[in-house]
């Protein structure tokens, strides 16, 4: 079917370059005439004669010939010894240009008006209606490729991959248990209906695959069809929405016909957002054929018989906006969340993925999985993709854990820039990243730090890493406090040592970072003096993409968040301020390595703050 689709749309493009051709023509045509035209005028011409030098010539008896145009009023004349005749001007004077002639015996002939006008004429029209009539065609056909293509797409057969055998069994799929164990079932579901028939149970039909995109629905529901060794018919939500409706109904039809046909077996939806949203809600009211498309599912679903064997699995990231029509027993009634994988569940899919790569053996999938919070499946296998790119690039044997740890960084922040060479503004990127990277080793209650850093990433001109904490544990709000003094540190930093005007932008990101935190521990998470109270709602509830949605509150409490955001965003500076003033000449020795090595790991750090600690018998903390 698409290749169908194709070459009528290439026909129907080829046709293009034949009309721009046409046209061209056409014009090249008038414009060579009116070129010409335009030379004969302006042009005084070497071979014409003026009236007066003509009449004198054939007074000298010098003419053989003359050929009078009466329509141009204009005449040829071939004078004695030559063989181009010259033209001349008349201007209504041919009856005495003909008895002037006459009594010369010079031999003359005359084009009637009419004559050439004529043909002219006729000439100039049928041109036009040529043009017109090959105009016309064009559009016709033209119109008529569009209808045909329209008709081609309707009689088509769904555009759907068939897969007899997908190859993959769960054993590929990792880290999403709870998923799996609820899948098992279907698996036996399409093996062994009969256990269930035979005790009169209804098969479920259909099974929706809730999650964020790269979580592992589409790698799940092939394992499905690789376990219970059936055909996997996949079709895209997107692909059933067509510019004409009824296309996308028939789509529908067609799949189910063919997957009837091959029963037992599995049909996957991916996206069915795409077709399953709401009907009639929306811009404009809803969409005709998203609608036509939905109920033909609705009806194809309803149609068969519980035990045909088929099962329906369908996947989305938005089940908020999905038809209630579709959730409704008997159809999509069973529903899975398929959710981002936890550390263990990291660590699994990071073995799944290594089995086929070359991993030098000190590798520590655990250290990856521990620094890879929020990673998908997908991101992972793409993570170890990326450090085997790197490695081979290096010409190295294995994917060492250097390779990984780049990659990782390269995932999370971006490409890697030249480093700056020394400068003031370097030198202030170093105060501004040690500035974190102290507050954070000091500051009690704080991740440890990872390394920081002077070579630019993305959009970062320096960075320090902390250990990601695990998304599992609860975090206390003396960590959250610690978390937010450690995002000023940098800007506090900037402050002390080249002075409150001098500060730059670089703390942009920071401080919208605390003041995002901040604002949840006074709004959302009770940690202030405004006690227990949820005033706001989450306003990125993970990927279910819920709107923005302020809390109702009156002016005066929306004034008592702000205070309280305040106090607390100025009791961490204070901290910060005190660590860092206490701790200036430990500050000035950090930055003098940073700027040296641009890189300092957080075991270093911290063997450097702890030999400075015993050195100077300050206490390094507050
Ligand atoms: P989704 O359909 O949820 O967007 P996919 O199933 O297409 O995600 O996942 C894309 C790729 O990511 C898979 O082909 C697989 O290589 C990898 N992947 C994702 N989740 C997992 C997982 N749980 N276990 C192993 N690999 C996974
Ligand atoms: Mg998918
Ligand atoms: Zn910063």
């Amino acid at each position: 079917m698409k290749n169908i689709s194709q070459l009528v749309l290439k026909r129907s493009k080829s046709k293009q370059p034949k009309l721009k051709l046409k046209i061209l023509s056409a014009a090249l045509l008038l414009s060579q005439t009116f070129l010409t035209a335009l030379e004969v005028q302006a042009k005084p011409n070497p071979n014409s004669l003026s009236y007066s030098e003509l009449i004198q010539e054939i007074n000298q008896e010098q003419v053989v010939k003359v050929q009078i145009d009466e329509s141009n009023q204009k005449a040829l004349v071939t004078l004695k010894g030559q063989s181009t005749p010259k033209r001349v001007s008349l201007f209504e004077r041919n009856p005495e240009l003909i008895a002037r002639l006459r009594s010369k015996n010079v031999e003359f002939d005359v084009n009637r008006p009419g004559d050439n006008a004529a043909i002219y004429g006729l000439l100039t029209n049928l041109l036009f209606l040529f043009l017109l009539i090959g105009f016309l065609m064009v559009i016709v056909k033209r119109s008529a490729n569009a209808s045909g293509q329209a008709m081609n797409f309707a009689k088509s057969k769904a555009r759907f991959q068939i897969e007899a055998k997908t190859g993959i069994t769960f054993q590929d799929v990792a880290g999403i248990e709870e998923a799996k164990e609820e899948l098992e079932e279907v698996i036996t579901f399409l093996k062994q209906p009969e256990k269930f028939t035979a005790i009169g149970a209804k098969i479920p039909k259909g099974v929706l695959l809730i999650g964020p995109p790269g979580t592992g629905k589409t790698l799940l529901a092939k394992a499905i069809a690789g376990e219970a060794g059936v055909p996997f018919f996949s079709i895209s939500g997107s692909e059933f929405v067509e510019m004409f409706v009824g296309v996308g109904a028939s789509r529908v039809r067609d799949l189910f016909k063919k997957a009837k046909e091959n029963a037992p077996c599995l049909i996957f939806i991916d996206e069915i957002d795409a077709v399953g949203r709401q009907r009639g809600v929306g811009y404009g009211g809803g969409n005709d054929e998203r609608e036509q498309t939905l109920n033909q599912m609705l009806t194809e679903m309803d149609g068969f018989e519980g035990n045909t064997g088929i099962i329906v699995i369908a996947a989305t990231n938005r089940p908020d906006v999905l038809d209630v029509a579709l959730l409704r027993p008997g159809r999509f009634d069973r529903q899975v969340t398929v959710d981002y994988p936890d550390f263990n569940g990291r660590k699994e899919i990071l073995e799944v993925h290594a089995r086929n790569k070359k991993m030098d053996p000190e590798i520590s999938l655990e250290m990856i999985a521990r620094r890879t919070p929020g990673f998908t499946g997908a991101d992972l296998a793409n993570l170890l993709n990326e450090a085997a790119i790197l490695t081979g690039r290096r010409r190295k044997e294995a994917i060492t854990m250097v390779e990984v740890n780049d990659a990782i960084d390269r995932v999370v922040a971006g490409m890697e820039g030249t480093p700056l060479v020394d400068s003031k503004s370097k030198r202030l990127i170093a105060y501004h990243e040690i500035g974190h990277a102290l507050i954070g080793s000091l500051y009690p209650g704080h991740r440890p730090l990872e390394k920081v850093t002077l070579i630019p990433r993305g959009r970062a001109a320096g960075l320090t890493w902390f250990t990601p904490s695990d998304e599992q544990g609860l975090t206390t709000r003396s960590e959250l406090l610690a978390q937010v003094a450690a995002t000023l540190g940098g800007r506090v930093a900037e402050e002390i040592v080249f002075g409150h005007d001098e500060v730059t932008t670089g703390a942009l990101s920071d401080i919208e970072k605390v003041t995002t935190l901040v604002r949840d521990m006074v709004t959302r998470l009770g940690m202030s003096d405004l006690g227990l109270v949820a005033l706001e709602h989450d306003n990125n509830n993970s990927f279910l993409g819920y709107d923005n949605r302020r809390g109702e509150y009156s002016e005066d409490v929306a004034a008592s968040i702000d205070l309280q955001i305040r106090a607390l965003v100025m009791q961490c500076y204070n901290n910060a301020r005190k660590i860092l003033e206490n701790n200036r000449p430990l500050m000035d020795h950090l930055v003098d390595i940073l700027i040296e090595q641009e890189t300092i790991e957080g075991d270093h750090l911290r063997e450097i703050i702890e030999s400075y600690q015993k050195n100077a018998n300050i206490p390094a903390s507050v």
